[in-house]
Formats: C-alpha cells, structure tokens, sequence
C-alpha cells in the first residue's frame, strides 16, 4: 500500500490492514516471521544496514518484520509518528526511562500508578540516582508544585488501577512542556480505541500489550508510541544495548487483536456501565468505581477524553462496618463465584475479578492503601464479553449471602 493510498484511509481499516508489505506468497493474514537472524545479500549491505545507512533486517534484537507491522499498526491507532514493541509493559517503562533520563534527572508520576510503576521508578531506578515524586492523580496544583530544574518527565495513568480516577491529559501536557519536560501516558486501560492521549498533547504513550491489545490473556507484550526521533535517537540505541525485545509470536498475537480492539472496547466498555449500574443499585454495595457513571468524581473530563465510553474495568466497595468484616465479605463474594474468574489480570474476553488489597496492592501498609482509597472491601472487575445477566447472576452467590 503506497503512503499517499494510507493517507486517505480511516483508523477501522488501518487497524485491520496497517502492516508490512506482503511476501511474495501473497498472504492475506499477516506473516508471522520466526527467526532471528537474516541473510545478508553482500558484505557491503550488511554493513551498511549494521551502520543505520540501508533499511533492512540484521538482527533479532534489531527488528523483526512481524513486530514492525505491529509497531506500524499501532502507531497508526494511536495517531503517533513510530512505536516500538517491547516484551512488556514494565519494560516498555524501564526502555523509556533508559532513554531519557540520568543521574540527577527528576520524574513525577501520579501515586496512583500501577503497583510494579512505582516500585520501577521510586526504588529501582532511584539506586541510580533518578529521583521521583508521586503526587495526587487528580490534583493539577500538586503535579505542578512538585516540578523542579531537573524535572525530565511527566507520567500519568489514566484510567487508574484500581480505582479508575481519571487526570486532565491536555493541563499535564502543558504543565510539562513549559517546564521543558515531556509527558508519558500509560494508556492501558482505555486504549486507542477510547483515547488518543497524544490527541492532548502527550509526547510518549506506553502500553501493556499484555492486556487489551492482546485481548485475550495469552501473550506478555509492551509498546511505546512516540515521535519518530524519540524512538530512532532515544529508545533505539537502548533497545539494541539492553535487548527487552518484543517476540514476534507475540507481536503478530497482538496484530490480530488489535483488528478487533474497537468492537472489543466497546462492547465490553457497555457490558460494564450496565453491571456498574446494577451493582450501584444493589444493597450490599457502597460505591461502584468506572468513568462511565455519572457519580463518578471526573465523569465529564472522562467523557471528553475517552470517545464518551467509560471504559471495561470498574471496581466496587462491599458495604461493612470495620476491614476485617469487609475482608471477609470481598472474599466471600469472590469465592462465590463460579463461572467470572479469579484472577489479577485484566484486558481478557472472560472477566476477571479480583482483590486488590491483598493482590496488586498487598505490599502497600493498611495506611498507605487507606490514603490510596483502596479498602479490604475492594472488589476489582475487568468486565468481559459473557452476557450480563450470568455477570449478574454470578456476583449475586455472594452479594445476596454475605456473612
Ligand atoms: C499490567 C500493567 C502494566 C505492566 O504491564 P506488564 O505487561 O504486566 O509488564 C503497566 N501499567 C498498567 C496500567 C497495567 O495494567
């Protein structure tokens, strides 16, 4: 397909047509290329592709044309000049920070990041002298205020885990660019398919291929979208260096997701407002968290963000009157269960339930997960595509018997 064809297209059919160009077998389902090495057609190509001077496959740790076609496929989703696919999440993060940052560099997240995000950046990275700040998702003043000279990087996570809050992507990409920064957004939860943060003015967005790209909970897989000179001059060179390098099974897994992300997203996105709206009603429930509700605290900015859709995860506060009984009660609504699945993952067809406070945020102190809002009677859900009623009907073994 020539750039100027591309141009014309709309993002339905760059999803399912976005890749490398055919081999010459012709096949209509992307070729999934294993191999790790290439043959070379004279000693003087070989040497100019190792220099950067001849496009062309070398290396494994290099490139792979299957992961190219997902790198392109996703770029063109997410409206972003390059991306580059990495193993997974976590070290789409660490290739990020590799890139940008040194000793004495400074990064603000948002403290409600996911768990293995704040572990990265506030301790691992700290050992090397990155300093960081973790500040109130939502509070634009508190990101602002914790700027200093040496701050190199912004990044948020909108919708949160687990607790979906959502931050105000444009305020935080113009807090960052006047303060010479960039801004990250890991864009997990919500996905191209509901938000474009680049759309906002975001620099970096980082992806958990893991969860909804793949869709289906087989594969481990990560990304990062962003100019084409961040990723040839800043993530290249540490790609090549430390090797965090995307499996091309994996890659061409999530090329096929990402044909039905859209529907996926949407689909899901719906069957969750409607089980949010029924858990809001029923009596054993104290709060129900998902940007898709009008109770929720940033449902407008949400709506603004995120195409009007509010997004697959919600999560629910089981009422009781102390934590050992609210402990005691989540645990019963999930050991109820008999068809959802237990289980921490999220971004799957089947939804998964899960407790947060003993699970994704186990290692926190009982203060430190009370000043985060995540309670012992937390229930996660990551709604999937089963019909609403058996979500209903499975939830209510607990809900309607709770001890
Ligand atoms: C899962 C997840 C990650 C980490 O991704 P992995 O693929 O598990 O390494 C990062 N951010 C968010 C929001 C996630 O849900």
């Amino acid at each position: 397909m020539d750039d100027a064809l591309r141009k014309t297209l709309h993002r339905d059919t760059l999803a399912v047509r976005e890749a490398v160009d055919r081999s010459p077998y012709g096949e209509n389902s992307e070729a999934l290329y294993l191999t790790s090495g290439y043959v070379q057609s004279s000693a003087e190509s070989s040497a100019r592709r190792f220099a950067g001077d001849e496009e062309g496959f070398t290396y494994g740790r290099y490139g792979n044309p299957t992961v190219t076609s997902f790198e392109r496929r996703l770029a063109a989703l997410e409206g972003s000049e390059a991306a580059m696919g990495t193993a997974s999440g976590m070290s789409a993060i660490l290739l990020m920070c590799l890139g940008l940052l040194k000793a004495g560099d400074h990064v603000v997240c948002s403290q409600s990041m996911f768990g293995s995000t704040i572990k990265l950046i506030g301790s691992d990275l700290a050992k090397f002298g990155v300093e960081s700040s973790f500040v109130p998702q939502t509070d634009v003043g508190a990101w602002k205020a914790a700027l200093r000279p040496t701050t190199r990087l912004l990044f948020a996570e909108t919708p949160t885990n687990p607790l979906t809050e959502v931050c105000d992507i444009q305020a935080l990409a113009d807090l960052a660019h006047n303060a010479g920064a960039l801004l990250c957004v890991d864009n997990c939860f919500a996905t191209p398919a509901l938000q474009r943060p680049m759309d906002f003015g975001a620099d970096i967005v980082m992806h958990s291929g893991t969860k909804y790209l793949d869709g289906q909970g087989r594969v481990m897989a990560g990304a990062l979208c962003a100019s084409q000179a961040l990723v040839t001059e800043k993530f290249l060179p540490i790609m090549k260096s430390a090797g965090m390098t995307l499996a091309p099974f994996n890659a061409w897994v999530m090329l096929k997701g990402l044909e039905t992300l859209d529907i996926r997203l949407r689909a899901q996105s719906a069957n969750a407002l409607a089980l949010g709206r029924w858990l809001e009603a029923h009596p054993a429930v104290a709060r129900v968290h998902n940007p898709g509700l009008p109770s929720h605290p940033q449902h407008a900015l949400a709506m603004k963000q995120q195409s009007g859709i509010g997004g697959a995860v919600l999560s629910f506060d089981v009422k009781a009157s102390n934590p050992e009984q609210a402990r005691q009660r989540a645990f019963h609504v999930l050991d109820s269960l008999r068809v959802l699945s237990l289980s921490t993952n999220l971004g799957d067809t089947k939804t998964l339930c899960a407790h947060p406070a003993s699970t994704s945020h186990g290692r926190l102190t009982e203060a430190q997960r009370q000043a985060a809002g995540i309670g012992q009677g937390l229930i996660r859900v990551a709604v999937g595509l089963e019909h609403i009623n058996d979500m209903q009907a499975d939830l209510s073994r607990g809900l309607d018997t709770l001890p």
